[in-house]
């Protein structure tokens, strides 16, 4: 293996880009711009490239902090006491929001929602950084300051967004030097949550590990579950939506649990299998090994619950405490088992239902990464 400093974005190109492995997460361009570097940017296709290759710096960092290279993978694993198949965990609940407007807007539950909601209206954090809803099937990065923003960012996208761009933009307007990294990183007062991917949880986690802005900003992570990215056009080329004989403008929110679900505006929903969707992912999803979120503080998904829940994987102490105090002040509500064993009977069935797709999605992985190494 190359030493650090050998290591560019040049080799991002070569291994992650140029081989389609390359999931858009914006990890490289958000730590380059955060450091008022600015050798790279998203590009309109929505891949990095270089914006001035003059300026880079050579340092390796954008390749380490990739969730595509298996750079710092022991490091991660060693930090987060991951264990196989979905990292280290303490409890899992079905639950859901106590607020209405939210569970109409929401994918699951509305848990993610509710919770941002709780850390901001407790001041616990300044900002959250979500994706807001452009249209059924579009989605911009934005930093969510009031429960009005979350609900506007509440639903899933499926297709990909560069969530770690908006970061590296924020952080980049308040310290664009590089030499005074370590000042900055003192004196930043933003405490910020993110909504990820794995992919883009992974990229943060990366730069934690290498303690280096603007990672230092998030205190709160809240992981997606994952299978693959793709999007509504997609399944529009493939005829999928033609066959359904369906407009996409009648669609009114898009789900994943054991099948890919869309909810018309009529009240019906329309059930794909995820065989189907698996034909139009990314190659880059998938090569993913991650499933589960394994290195978020909680991780949720829609996988395991019934309809109007969101499955919550507590991962570690500060998981817990947050959950915890968003159910106290009645933000969430875990749903109840009334047989004294059902708690624990049902535990178990959640964790079970998470780690066979976790293991599914490795399986998966593998053999794609397999054929590119012949
Ligand atoms: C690409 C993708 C794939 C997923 N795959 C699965 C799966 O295979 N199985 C499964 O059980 N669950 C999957 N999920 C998670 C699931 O769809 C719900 O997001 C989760 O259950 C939380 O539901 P909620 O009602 O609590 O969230 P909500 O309260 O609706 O909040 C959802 C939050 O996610 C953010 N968000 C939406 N789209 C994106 C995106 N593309 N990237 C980053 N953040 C985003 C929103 O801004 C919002 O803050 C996936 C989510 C995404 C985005
Ligand atoms: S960090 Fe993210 S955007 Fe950058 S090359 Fe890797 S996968 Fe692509
Ligand atoms: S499958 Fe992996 S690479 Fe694709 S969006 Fe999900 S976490 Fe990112």
């Amino acid at each position: 293996m190359k030493s650090k400093k050998e290591l560019s974005f040049e080799n991002l190109l070569d291994e992650v880009i140029h081989k389609d492995l390359c999931n858009k997460c914006g990890g490289c361009v958000s730590f380059c711009s955060a450091n008022g570097i600015s050798a790279l940017e998203m590009g309109e296709d929505g891949f990095p490239r270089y914006a001035d290759k003059d300026k880079c710096l050579e340092g390796g960092i954008c390749y380490l902090i990739c969730p595509q290279t298996v750079s710092l993978e022991e490091e991660l694993k060693n930090k987060f006491n991951w264990k196989y198949p979905i990292g280290n965990w303490i409890d899992v609940f079905s639950a859901r929001s106590t607020d209405n407007e939210v569970l109409n807007v929401a994918t699951d539950g509305g848990v993610v929602t509710s919770l941002l909601t709780y850390l901001l209206e407790s001041k616990i954090i300044d900002g959250a950084i979500v994706s807001k809803r452009v249209g059924v099937c579009g989605r911009e990065p934005i930093i969510a300051k009031s429960r009005a923003d979350l609900i506007q960012a509440a639903g899933s996208s499926f297709a990909e967004t560069e969530h770690l761009d908006e970061l590296g933009n924020i952080y980049s307007s308040c310290f664009p030097v590089i030499k005074i990294i370590k000042e900055a990183t003192s004196k930043v007062t933003k405490k910020l949550a993110l909504v990820g991917t794995p992919c883009q949880i992974r990229a943060i986690r990366k730069m934690q590990v290498l303690n280096i802005i603007p990672a230092d900003m998030v205190i709160f992570t809240i992981g997606l579950f994952c299978l693959q990215c793709f999007t509504l056009n997609d399944l529009e080329k493939k005829d999928f939506i033609k066959k359904l004989n369906i407009n996409i403008d009648d669609i009114r929110k898009v789900n994943i649990k054991d099948k890919l679900i869309l909810n018309m505006k009529s009240g019906i929903n329309i059930h794909i299998p995820l065989e189907e969707i698996e034909k139009i992912a990314r190659p880059a999803c998938i090569a993913c090994t991650d499933f589960a979120n394994d290195f978020a503080d909680i991780s949720v998904g829609g996988i395991g619950s019934d309809e109007g829940f969101t499955t919550v994987l507590i991962r570690n102490s500060l998981g817990r405490q947050i959950y915890s105090e968003a159910m106290y002040q009645g933000y969430i509500e875990n749903k109840y088992y009334p047989c004294p064993n059902g708690r624990k009977t049902r535990e178990e069935e959640l964790a079970y239902i998470i780690k066979d797709y976790a293991i599914r999605k490795k399986i998966r992985a593998e053999k794609k990464l397999d054929s590119l190494k012949k």
